[in-house]
């Protein structure tokens, strides 16, 4: 035996540099998500800050123009409930769009997920969120997550007046534990009297026998995206679909696997609109977004995020928010795929 046989060769030295390479930039990439901490969240959140220069505040409802583009938060209710917080974790802006998921879960829990889909589809959208025209070709609203489908989601749910409203803000205040919260009654007139497609989304599904009531019905939609939160809410929103709808503080009183499946399957596919297949690809968690600025993120059986950046892209998502998230699943390698 040559003495050279002990000796590595030049190509077992390449092939072990490599690996080892690989480890350091592997573990260089991914963090244990027991580091997080408001550090993680300042230093990504300062990383994305300027991104706001990139979107545009939603004015189309002229009282959202007012808000202030700057402003920005990041929060994460971690694994056991702990709550991480960095940027303007005070600020309040409306929902929007995210009541949405909070009304599909009251009307499938008195309905039944069945009666609930035979008026709507499960599917997945190439389309803005205000786009409507397959009412007119199958007669029936895509998916709940765009506004043709909450609308209809909102009607459905059962009481007189405001009562579905007021079902709607309860489980907010229930799942953020925090009964301050309520809705902004000038975002609610400002966009009831210029929700004007909206509206004929309504008549149009009025027309179709989908929907037989009147348009208290659609105010109780309006106010519904007008309840105020901060990012914080958001993250307890997250966390409660993440993980069958179980409260952040572990209270189980609405503990429901499969709702929490079929929403968190609504936040993938149709959660931010015609950009869902994209982030899919690069976010890659149950997410929902709304015009107010802010996302709600789910990762499933573990935490909640919860961003607000009130500019917004071109899809009507938050612009900085996006971006945090983003680089916060990069971090801690918490893509679904
Ligand atoms: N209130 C908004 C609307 O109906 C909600 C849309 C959104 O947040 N994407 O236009």
């Amino acid at each position: 035996m040559s003495k050279n046989v002990f000796l590595p060769s030049a190509k077992a030295i390449c092939i072990a540099a490599f690996l080892s390479l690989n480890t350091v930039v592997y573990a260089q990439k991914t963090a244990d998500i027991s580091t997080i901490s408001e550090k993680t969240l300042s230093s990504i959140l300062e990383k994305n800050r300027s991104y706001y220069t990139e979107g545009k505040v939603a004015d189309y409802i002229p009282e959202l123009g007012k808000m202030d583009a700057q402003a920005i938060a990041f929060s994460v209710v971690d694994k056991n409930g702990k709550i991480h917080n960095a940027g303007d974790v005070h600020k309040k802006f409306t929902m929007q769009s995210i009541s949405k998921i909070i009304a599909l879960m009251i009307v499938v829990s008195e309905k039944g997920e069945a009666n609930v889909f035979d008026k709507m589809g499960y599917f997945g959208t190439d389309k803005p969120f205000n786009h409507f025209s397959n009412l007119e070709t199958t007669g029936k609203p895509l998916n709940p997550m765009m506004n043709a489908g909450a609308i209809l989601t909102t009607s459905l749910i059962s009481g007189e007046g405001e009562k579905p409203f007021l079902k709607i803000l309860d489980m907010v205040r229930y799942i953020t534990k925090n009964h301050a919260i309520d809705y902004n009654k000038s975002v609610y007139e400002s966009e009831k009297s210029t929700g004007h497609r909206n509206r004929g989304m309504f008549y149009l599904m009025k027309n179709n026998g989908l929907i037989s009531g009147n348009e208290e019905q659609l105010d109780n939609y309006f106010r519904q995206c007008s309840i105020e939160l901060t990012a914080e809410d958001l993250a307890k929103i997250g966390y409660f679909f993440a993980n069958q709808c179980v409260r952040f503080d572990g209270d189980s009183t609405y503990k429901n696997e499969e709702v929490a499946k079929l929403i968190q399957s609504q936040m993938l596919i149709a959660g931010m609109y015609e950009f869902s297949g994209e982030y899919a690809r690069t976010v890659g968690l149950p997410s929902k977004s709304g015009v107010g600025g802010g996302i709600a993120v789910s990762v499933p059986g573990k935490m909640g995020i919860g961003v607000f950046s009130p500019a917004l892209d071109q899809h009507g998502n938050s612009s900085a928010g996006y971006h945090m998230i983003l680089d916060f699943v990069k971090q801690y390698d918490l893509s679904l795929f």
